[in-house]
């Protein structure tokens, strides 16, 4: 039996922003965004190491409208409740349910307080740039190309006091300044359906499921080659979804660990004592010869998929792209680096590398991996020292742990 996967795209839009020296490693999947170090330190930090894209977490500092211009001939959002008020509550019960997904991880400063009031807007293409978060289910866009059911134009800054339209000025290097999120209003056999119509409406995608991946990228995710995440790449099969569904008890159900602790990365709280655990190592060839037609500079694997697992329960906890470091003022280093950060402590991980040979291939990553660098030809005037190009993922290894000493 085959079964036809579709694609979620993600689009990050580079832009403009910049904070503090960062002297990180790395991350997840994450979109980065390397700090515009032609610009004076002052808005720029003055290292092109790169730095997470995130929102700010502050009271109500995370807002969202959705449009209720919805497609009518055919019906793309399907509802149980058919009447036109019912309809538009059921639709916005869904929205709210799966931004309250990502807001009740414990361990983060992502919580249901950081959240504005959800609004509605009446009018149709809402989506753009304009520093407002919006939700879209009947805009057309370029980027809706054959499989794409749903993407995310995320606007990320790259120095500090910058802004697009109305929204914010950034006072934090990588801080979020526009994420739109477009579901496919004109694939005539393509239709979502609220968790409550899902079981009567088989041939729908999940409405809950498909907008809580694409959420996690106004978060700051790129895609995760975890196949129980929430950011793999490929939508849950039309009238299933994924994960388990949140509950009162349990609102973050649908996640993944790997979902959670990339959250944890992007918004810990510093209060929190549990998950602080951290993984750290590299992946170098056997012989350095051996790696393809690799530029200079680059010494270790790049672009491979390491997976933190639970020594105890096998479960998978973390996953991320290995293969670069940074230490301020940057570049980044192609050097094998990875790191694992957040994970609970008390507990014994194992940890393996693979290619991204798989399901997820690097061009499904490829906003985490091309964020990692910019150069005089990317940006006109940057300076030489603190530039670098972003190698190919290497998807042809094999690997072997040496034993621990
Ligand atoms: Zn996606």
């Amino acid at each position: 039996m085959r079964v036809t996967v579709r694609k979620l795209g993600a689009i990050g839009v580079a832009a403009l922003y910049g904070l503090w020296s960062v002297v990180a490693a790395h991350g997840y999947a994450f979109n980065e965004i390397v700090p515009d170090v032609r610009q004076p330190v002052s808005v720029s930090g003055g290292s092109a190491c790169p730095v997470h894209a995130h929102q700010l977490t502050g009271a109500g500092s995370l807002s969202f409208r959705w449009s209720t211009v919805l497609g009518s001939n055919p019906t793309t959002i399907l509802t149980q409740n058919q009447t036109p008020t019912g309809s538009l509550n059921e639709i916005e019960q869904t929205v709210q349910q799966s931004l309250s997904v990502w807001t009740n991880v414990s361990g983060t400063t992502l919580t249901p307080a950081s959240l504005a009031p959800l609004t509605r807007i009446s009018s149709a293409n809402v989506c753009s740039v304009d520093g407002i978060n919006s939700i879209c289910f009947d805009q057309p866009d370029m980027a809706f190309t054959p499989g794409v059911l749903a993407f995310t134009r995320v606007v990320t800054a790259d120095t500090i006091g910058i802004q697009v339209g109305s929204g914010p000025v950034s006072t934090e290097l990588g801080q979020i300044l526009d994420a739109d999120i477009y579901f496919n209003p004109s694939d005539s056999l393509t239709s979502f359906a609220t968790p409550q119509a899902l079981s009567a409406n088989p041939g729908s995608y999940d409405l809950e499921s498909i907008l809580t991946h694409e959420l996690g990228h106004t978060l700051g995710f790129s895609h995760s080659a975890v196949w129980s995440a929430m950011m793999f790449p490929f939508a849950p099969a039309p009238g299933t979804f994924a994960g388990q569904r949140p509950t009162t008890q349990q609102p973050d159900a649908p996640l993944a660990d790997d979902d959670r602790t990339g959250l944890r990365v992007l918004y810990h709280d510093p209060n929190d004592t549990l998950y602080v655990g951290s993984i750290q190592g590299h992946i170098i060839p056997a012989n350095p010869i051996s790696l393809p037609s690799a530029p200079p500079g680059v010494t270790g694997v790049f672009g491979a998929h390491v997976v933190a697992i639970d020594a105890s329960s096998g479960a998978v906890i973390a996953g991320t792209l290995g293969g670069w470091s940074c230490t301020a003022p940057g570049p980044v280093q192609f050097d094998g680096n990875y790191e694992i950060d957040q994970l609970p402590v008390g507990q014994s991980y194992k940890i393996y590398a693979e290619p991204l040979d798989g399901a997820v291939a690097p061009s499904d990553v490829s906003n985490a991996l091309v964020s990692l660098c910019r150069n005089s030809t990317t940006d006109p005037g940057w300076p030489p020292l603190q530039g670098c190009v972003v190698p190919p993922a290497n998807t042809t290894f094999t690997t072997r742990t040496r034993p621990s000493p």
